[in-house]
């Protein structure tokens, strides 16, 4: 048996041991080891403004590379199907106690292998096959596992589909007479391209006019809500679910939250509703937890309650403001005529869409994504809109200031591109080097944390055109 006091504390052999790891591969699988590299390379020399992207912070891609992986942990603390798992509970528990603090939850399973499977289980937690949600739709905003018809949760449940007015915004009002006229089961609400505020009380106010359960996906704007920068639903929904990659900046995987319904009676008048969550996840939907994810998921929650985090938080939002400004200044149409989140959407000018937008940006080494905007006419792959996000500029270190230059490179690409057929486009060699040199000088300005010295073998193996 290993003593508690053997080796613990100065990481020697753990460290050693990942350290070998890695030089295992560089040895012996060059050519993976060579992709690997070129993609960190590129992460290093492109300005991601992608909205559902954050960025990990080393210790964290420490921890899902440690070998606990090894360990079979079928169950939860305390109560698993296999032996060994000693250190796999306290670390569970570590996880559970500090998302629980994070978010002021009274309860949360940190099993969920992402987002989508969280959402999956709390549907089936409470819900039965062919019962009545109301969703918010793919095209305004919704996540395919919020009821869209080409996802399991469309297929499952009869799903209603709100979505927003003719300002941008939530119609809290529509989803108010879809639930007096369907009476739903749940609520879904919670969004991936949305750039105002959510009023969760309203929507749980709804649902209990009817006695419906609220989920509030909060995938995108966790952090902001960690960092008491954005209205938190815990307590106004009954199931808070998020991924923990996006804007916890931890590893990929999913939370389930609860807060002062956590202890209510379910239908069946025997479990309280996150007893039948603990049931829904294992064994209803999942096997054996990811548990090197949830020893990352530990990690990525004791940096967010790092007052560090507060100050990173607060640049998001400042960063998103200042790019909403700066658009706007520049005759853009800001869809919801600004931002209270990490998120800009604009539209884009007349004689382009997104899809052009998005290429034309890429071959500048400026990433952002094609997005529908309200009343889109154009289908989701084309799109009229680019939708923006501020997450792993302010994960950078870049401020409001540097937006302002942001949104003047973009300015110079989508003036100069010239569109083609089937999103084929043309760039002037002379903007595409200029705004690329201007790109590179602000990722070598603004590193990614813990990675500042340029590697000067690769700078410009696939990242420069
Ligand atoms: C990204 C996203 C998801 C999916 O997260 P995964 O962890 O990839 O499954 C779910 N809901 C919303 C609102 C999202 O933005």
């Amino acid at each position: 048996m290993v003593s508690p006091e053997h080796n613990a504390g100065d990481g020697g052999h753990l460290g050693r041991y990942l350290g070998n790891g890695v030089g295992a591969l560089r040895r012996e699988d060059p050519d993976l080891y060579r992709l690997l590299e070129l993609e960190h390379e590129r992460q290093r020399e492109t300005l991601s403004l992608v909205a559902s992207c954050g960025g990990t912070d080393p210790s964290v891609l420490a921890v899902t590379g440690a070998s606990i992986v090894n360990v079979t942990a079928e169950g939860y603390p305390g109560n698993r199907y296999h032996a060994g798992c000693r250190y796999v509970d306290e670390v569970e528990l570590l996880a559970i106690e500090r998302a629980k603090q994070v978010f002021g939850a009274q309860y949360v399973n940190v099993q969920p292998h992402c987002a989508s499977f969280a959402n999956h289980t709390v549907m089936q937690s409470v819900l039965d096959p062919g019962d009545t949600i109301l969703g918010m739709a793919l095209d305004q905003g919704g996540h395919l596992t919020h009821g869209s018809p080409v996802n399991l949760s469309g297929k499952l449940f009869t799903v209603h589909a709100y979505g927003l007015d003719d300002d941008g915004l939530i119609d809290y009002g529509r989803m108010a007479e879809l639930a007096a006229e369907h009476q739903p089961k749940m609520i879904v609400c919670g969004t991936t391209s949305y750039p105002r505020a959510i009023d969760f009380d309203r929507i749980r106010a709804i649902a209990d006019t009817v006695g419906a359960y609220v989920l509030a996906d909060v995938t995108h704007i966790a952090g902001l809500i960690a960092a008491g920068l954005h209205a938190s639903p815990i307590d106004a929904a009954h199931f808070t679910t998020t991924c923990t990659f996006k804007q916890l900046y931890g590893p990929r995987g999913g939370l389930i939250m609860m807060g002062r319904d956590a202890d209510a009676p379910s239908a069946d008048g025997k479990r309280t509703l996150s007893q039948r969550i603990q049931s829904a996840v294992f064994p209803m939907m999942q096997g054996s937890p990811e548990v090197h994810t949830i020893a990352a998921k530990a990690r990525a929650m004791g940096r967010l309650l790092d007052p560090a985090f507060r100050e990173l938080a607060e640049r998001i939002l400042a960063n998103a403001t200042a790019m909403a400004k700066a658009l706007t200044t520049r005759g853009y149409d800001v869809i919801g005529g600004g931002t209270d989140n990490h998120i800009v959407l604009f539209r884009t000018p007349e004689r382009l869409n997104g899809l052009i937008a998005e290429r034309a940006l890429e071959a500048c080494d400026i990433l952002v994504n094609k997005n529908k905007i309200p009343g889109d006419t154009r289908s989701a792959v084309v799109a009229s809109g680019v939708r923006l996000g501020t997450n792993t500029a302010a994960l950078r270190g870049l401020g409001p200031s540097e937006m302002d230059t942001c949104a003047d490179l973009l300015d110079t690409v989508l003036h100069a591109v010239e569109p083609g057929e089937r999103g084929a486009f043309h760039l002037d060699d002379a903007v595409r080097a200029q705004v690329a040199a201007e790109v590179h000088r602000l990722c070598r300005d603004f590193p990614l944390p813990y990675d500042p010295a340029p590697s000067a073998d690769l700078v410009g193996a696939g990242t420069e055109h």
